[in-house]
């Protein structure tokens, strides 16, 4: 029972990879280069699959020096990437700020429509009409309702989240009337008593678990602070679990090294990263996002396309 219950892309097929170079770095020269090359590619890679197309995606360029290497078994390769094929090479197909290589399955990564469809207070009571979706989970002020009104571009879509008593609801809004962008409530708010905080966990592992149409989560985690014990125990749970799960990292534009040893938000990823890799087979996907320069929003979308057209397919 509990195997059936596991979303359909639960068994990432291993990509046969015949890469012979050890580490991949963004390139520093290409300024509107990485995200044209991706969508480019993506064109090149649809055409073979005419019935997706990447519609007017809108491409915001962020100069931006690369701040790390990623070596090849370190990169996501989405279900049914072929890695060998294609004209581009595979640095050209990794979305930028992220470890997401593209595969054919990317198109539709234009938000036209959004909708607040219901809050349900546990599983049984979500919309049944069986559209993927997509769960945003995170700790309380991780930037998760920032997010969500930053990909449908609404300044408030996600209060409807807020309002009292849907705090603690699983929200679903539709997205051009094909998918579901879910929120879910936020964790490890202090001020919370523990019954709640332990309510809300059972309700939300209920939902990943028992949810079919559930693509995958996307776990928010800020990476303008160092990781926190309950977000690795989060990631930890969800590895374990097997549910398929994307970290968003949030607030990636606050640059500044704050005093006292604190680090930027790239090697904060970089601790969080080494300190779950334990409980992943392979490399989890990871993006970098800021709800402040839009950083990433784009590139999530396109993740979320690939991943639903690849779950629609299958
Ligand atoms: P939620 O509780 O997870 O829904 O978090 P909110 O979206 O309400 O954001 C919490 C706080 O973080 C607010 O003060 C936001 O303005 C701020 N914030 C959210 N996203 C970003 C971001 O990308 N960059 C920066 N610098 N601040 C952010």
């Amino acid at each position: 029972m509990f195997v059936t219950h596991l979303p359909k892309i639960f068994f990432y097929p291993k990509p046969k990879i015949i890469i012979t170079s050890a580490l991949l770095s963004k390139s520093k020269t290409t300024p509107l280069s990485h995200f044209s090359s991706v969508t480019s590619a993506a064109n090149t890679l649809l055409q073979q699959t005419p019935d997706l197309q990447i519609k007017n995606l809108e491409i915001e360029h962020v100069q931006e020096k690369p701040h790390f290497k990623i070596s090849v078994e370190k990169l996501f390769f989405p279900p049914d990437t072929d890695v060998s094929s294609g004209s581009r090479p595979l640095s050209s197909r990794i979305l930028k700020g992220s470890n997401i290589v593209l595969s054919k399955y990317a198109g539709d990564a234009q938000v036209e429509q959004a909708e607040f469809v219901k809050s349900s207070v546990e599983t049984e009571e979500c919309p049944s009409d069986g559209l993927p979706e997509f769960a945003l989970v995170g700790r309380s002020n991780v930037g998760k309702s920032s997010l969500l009104n930053s990909l449908v571009r609404r300044k408030k879509l996600a209060l409807t989240s807020k309002k009292p008593g849907k705090t603690q609801c699983i929200n679903h809004f539709r997205i051009n009337n094909s998918w579901h962008l879910v929120d879910l409530p936020g964790y490890g708010y202090a001020a919370a008593p523990h019954e709640v905080r332990t309510d809300w966990a059972k309700f939300t592992k209920d939902y990943f678990l028992n949810r079919p149409n559930l693509v995958s989560v996307f776990l928010l985690i800020d990476a303008s602070i160092p990781a926190k014990r309950i977000d690795l125990e989060y990631a930890s749970w969800l590895g374990e679990n097997k549910i398929p799960m994307t970290i968003v990292f949030t607030k990636c534009d606050k640059r500044k090294k704050k005093k006292n040893g604190g680090k930027r938000p790239e090697e904060n990823l970089q601790d969080f990263l080494e300190l779950i890799q334990k409980f992943f087979q392979t490399a989890p996907p990871w993006i970098m996002t800021s709800s402040v320069t839009n950083q990433g929003r784009d590139e999530i979308l396109l993740h979320m396309s690939q991943l639903r057209n690849y779950w629609l397919k299958h």
